[in-house]
């Protein structure tokens, strides 16, 4: 065989690029909600409610009572890299809002039909405006609003076929929605969350401001996960090795499930951390082998500069600095607390 011509190379149509990208940020249904969901929590919202049909392939509609979106920022809402919350490289290190890539917008209207209906303080009506491959597709035209916005996604992959058909069992990532919105609802105490299917008339995660944690997990757990958790704090400040606080909730002996539910924010943000939770689980396992898949509950704080948040476009994972120290910690905190509160149980099951 002769010896073949390398291929040529050719550049990239940006509506191409844009495309793969947008499949990266927006890999299904609830990843469009988490997006959607931080940009309301950004947005100052009080309230958040979430409507969702056919697992969200057909529509997703998430509307807050934010500070809404100026009619003159409209037409670069949804374009790549447009954002309000960063403008330099540095800015990151110390970044606070959930979002700061200008991405997430962006992608839906590469992978799905986006409408954004919002309106700002003072205004006496807002505007609606409709968006196709980062681009606004006409110009906003005046509606009714009360307060913040309302972003809704339709016929999300309508032109990714595989990843529509990889997503047919809508009911499956119903459950993963009803669960990113629970998760959210018993960390934000303060704000209330709402998440229903199109035209149901309960909604499946409601919770409506609680005075304490146990009170909002009880709202979106029920009172059998409440009753069965302790409080568990850490405080560390040895600046060379390990500066955090914890607080969380941890479920005792009488707390059996089938499998294990982590709930873990760190600096605000609700992330993985599998190296975290595979350490409890040993913990568990060890000390109370009947109760051994636990609710889990936890906020870490850590010194922003000691938290990479950039190391994935979805921001799901992050890596922290002194990782094995942090984990190391908790993992004896949550031992000593398992150990002292079957101590109790033992003791008073003798009285
Ligand atoms: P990022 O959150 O990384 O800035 P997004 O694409 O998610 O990027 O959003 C782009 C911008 O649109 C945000 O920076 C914000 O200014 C605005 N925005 C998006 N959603 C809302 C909302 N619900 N309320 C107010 N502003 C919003
Ligand atoms: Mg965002």
């Amino acid at each position: 065989v002769p010896p073949q011509e390398p291929p040529k190379i050719l550049r990239l149509d940006n509506s191409v690029v844009n495309r793969i990208a947008a499949g990266e940020v927006i890999q299904r249904p609830v990843s469009a909600i988490k997006e959607l969901v931080e940009n309301s929590l950004d947005a100052q919202s009080t309230s958040v409610n979430v409507v969702v049909k056919d697992g969200g392939l057909k529509l997703i509609q998430v509307s807050d009572d934010g500070h809404g979106i100026r009619y003159e920022d409209l037409p670069i809402l949804c374009e790549r890299h447009t954002t309000s919350k960063l403008s330099k490289f540095e800015d990151l290190q110390s970044i606070r809002s959930m979002g700061f890539r200008g991405e997430a917008l962006a992608s839906m209207t590469y992978v799905g039909h986006v409408t954004v209906t919002t309106i700002t303080k003072g205004q006496l009506h807002g505007y609606r405006v409709s968006y196709r491959d980062g681009v606004m597709e006409h110009e906003p035209k005046p509606c009714a609003a009360v307060k913040g916005t309302q972003i809704t996604v339709e016929n999300l992959f309508y032109n990714m076929s595989a990843r529509r058909k990889t997503l047919q069992n809508v009911s499956d990532d119903y459950t993963k929605i009803v669960d990113l919105l629970s998760r959210f609802a018993i960390h934000h105490i303060n704000i209330s969350f709402s998440c229903r299917k199109h035209g149901a008339a309960r909604a499946d995660v409601h919770s409506v401001g609680s005075t304490s944690r146990l009170d909002a997990i009880r709202t979106v757990y029920g009172a059998s996960v409440a009753r069965n958790l302790m409080k568990i704090e850490v405080s560390e400040n040895d600046k060379a090795c390990s500066d955090f606080k914890m607080d969380g909730l941890i479920s005792n002996s009488n707390y059996t499930a089938k499998k294990i539910t982590m709930v873990l924010f760190i600096n605000e943000r609700m992330v993985d951390c599998s190296a975290l939770k595979r350490a409890i689980e040993i913990v568990y396992a060890a000390t109370l082998p009947k109760a051994s898949k636990p609710f889990i509950y936890m906020s870490i704080i850590l010194p922003p500069e000691h938290v990479d948040v950039n190391v994935h476009p979805t921001k799901k994972e992050v890596s922290l600095l002194n990782q094995e120290v942090i984990i190391e910690r908790i993992q004896s905190a949550v031992e000593s607390k398992l150990r002292s509160s079957n101590d109790t149980r033992t003791f008073q099951e003798q009285d």
